[in-house]
This record gives structure tokens, C-alpha cells and sequence, in this order.
């Protein structure tokens, strides 16, 4: 998963850190990447790179990976010359790997601080908190913490039988699992029945959990369950949130070479290929 880049050590733990020339700098402009383009692919410039083309571009530190410093700034309305806008989708497949999950976790971190330039309680123009990942606001003392949305994705399961989804009204159109994010007052057990209640009208027994996955693309946590089914296998859609729901017999569950090995959602599809409802 896209979070998994051991032998390589994720440091989260707030601090401040000096930026020096080698350490490597996302910079976002209007929601996009702008990404130095080496031998036709995608790199992340580095300070050093930044410092030579706007020596007054302001550098926000973010996380380490190893004795790498990672960097955020703001592009604004400056000439991003030299450099290519990306979807901020490109960390899905950006090498190496274990820099597209700091290129992620970055855009996840910008769009938190996008959305905090102003207080909402006040609207005085927030500051970064010096002992904290938090932002500040100091007219009121208002804090505000990186939001974390936390979302749960289901693994239906009918015997040797998996359910699988397609959602409507997007352009990606590969197999998924139930989705959707926690409502505020339930737990997760209780956001894994509604939408599988919700999104095609089944019912559930022996929820557990399997593993959970930062997913900055959606700013959010997930939180993957396989569950059995409990009653009728007839499938109600929801036709506003989903196009497709089907069950598939787990000889015919996609392969390994069709499913990318970023995301949560595919490594519960290939483990239960592999593993089967005994596994799982
Ligand atoms: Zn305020």
C-alpha cells in the first residue's frame, strides 16, 4: 500500500527543522503539484532547485523520511516555469515510492492548510502553531488541527463470494468495495452496516477488522472490514452512489495484475483471492 515503504522510516513527530539544499520541496499551486520533469518523468524538486529559482519562496516543513527533510510551500500566483502541474493523483505512481507517499501526505497537509488561512470562529488570518501541528488563531485562540475524515471500506462476504462495486459518476471505473465515510455518533462497526445497508441493501454478521490506510487523496483514514453476509443475497443499489454491485465467485475476483498495489481497497480484492473467507 502506499503507505508501506519500510526499509525507509515515516517521522511525524513535530518539530523544526533548518531546509537544507538535498532535502525536497512539494510545492502547490491552485490544488496541483508543480513537478520538475527528469528524462520525461515526474520529480519533486529540491531546495536547492527552489532557493536558485525563487530565493524568497517561504518553505514549510513538514515530516522526514529518513534523513530526508520534506518540505511543503505555496506556489501562489508566481510563473511556475521549469515546472509541470499535476493532479495531485500523480503520488499514486510517482518514484520512488516511498517519495509519492510523502508527495500524498504532503497534498493532504496542504489542502489543511488551504482551507485554514482565516479563523472560523473570528476570521483574523491564522498563524502555524510553534509547539504543534496545529494552526492558530491569535485574535481568539482558536486551534485547528489537521482534519483526518475517517472512512470504513467492507469486504462483503457470501461464502466463497465477495461483493464488489462500481461507484457512479466518476472516471474511475475499476472494481471497489463498499465505501463511505463514519457519520458523526456512530462507531465504525455502526458506519460498516449503514452504508453496506445503505449502499446495497444487505445485512451483516461477524464484522472484523482487517487494517486501516491514510488515504490523503480524500483527506481521510480507512478502516477495512471483512464482514459475512447476514440474510438475502439480493443486491439493492443505491443508484445515486453506485452504478455497479455484484457478487463474484473467488476464482473470478480480479488478478493481482489488474489492481495496482496502492490502495487498501486492493489488497482486501487480492487477499481474499488468495485467502478466501477462512483467511480473511
Ligand atoms: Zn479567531
Amino acid at each position: 500500500m502506499i503507505q508501506d515503504i519500510l526499509p525507509h522510516q515515516y517521522d511525524v513527530s513535530f518539530r523544526h527543522a533548518e531546509a537544507r539544499a538535498e532535502d525536497f520541496v512539494f510545492i502547490f499551486q491552485k490544488g496541483q503539484a508543480l513537478l520538475r520533469n527528469e528524462g520525461g518523468r515526474p520529480a519533486v524538486p529540491t531546495c536547492g532547485e527552489v532557493w536558485a529559482r525563487w530565493p524568497e519562496m517561504e518553505l514549510t516543513f513538514l515530516f522526514s523520511i529518513d534523513e530526508a527533510n520534506i518540505f511543503m510551500a505555496e506556489a501562489g500566483e508566481l510563473e511556475p516555469e521549469g515546472l509541470t502541474s499535476h493532479d495531485t493523483q500523480i503520488f499514486r505512481e510517482l518514484d520512488p515510492p516511498w517519495l509519492a507517499f510523502a508527495g500524498a501526505t504532503a497534498s493532504h497537509l496542504a489542502v489543511w492548510r488551504d482551507k485554514t488561512r482565516f479563523c472560523g470562529r473570528c476570521a483574523a488570518v491564522m498563524k502555524p502553531s510553534e509547539t504543534e501541528r496545529a494552526m492558530v488563531c491569535p485574535a481568539c485562540g482558536n486551534i485547528v488541527y489537521p482534519a483526518i475524515a475517517p472512512v470504513v471500506i467492507v469486504g462483503v462476504i457470501d461464502g466463497e463470494r465477495l461483493l464488489l462495486t462500481r461507484y457512479a459518476g466518476r472516471v474511475y471505473r475499476r472494481p471497489a468495495l463498499v465505501a463511505g465515510f463514519v457519520e458523526i455518533g456512530e462507531t465504525l462497526e455502526d458506519a460498516v452496516r449503514r452504508e453496506v445497508r445503505e449502499e446495497v441493501g444487505l445485512e451483516l454478521k461477524n464484522i472484523r477488522y482487517y487494517k486501516s490506510q491514510p488515504w490523503a487523496f480524500s483527506q481521510s483514514l480507512l478502516s477495512g472490514f471483512f464482514a459475512d453476509l447476514d440474510g438475502p443475497a439480493d443486491i439493492r443499489l443505491d443508484v445515486s452512489e453506485l452504478s455497479e454491485g455484484f457478487w463474484v465467485n473467488r476464482d473470478e475476483v480480479p488478478d493481482d495484475e489488474d489492481l495496482s498495489n496502492v490502495s487498501l481497497t486492493y489488497e482486501m480484492i487480492r487477499t481474499f483471492r488468495r485467502l478466501g473467507p477462512d483467511g480473511v
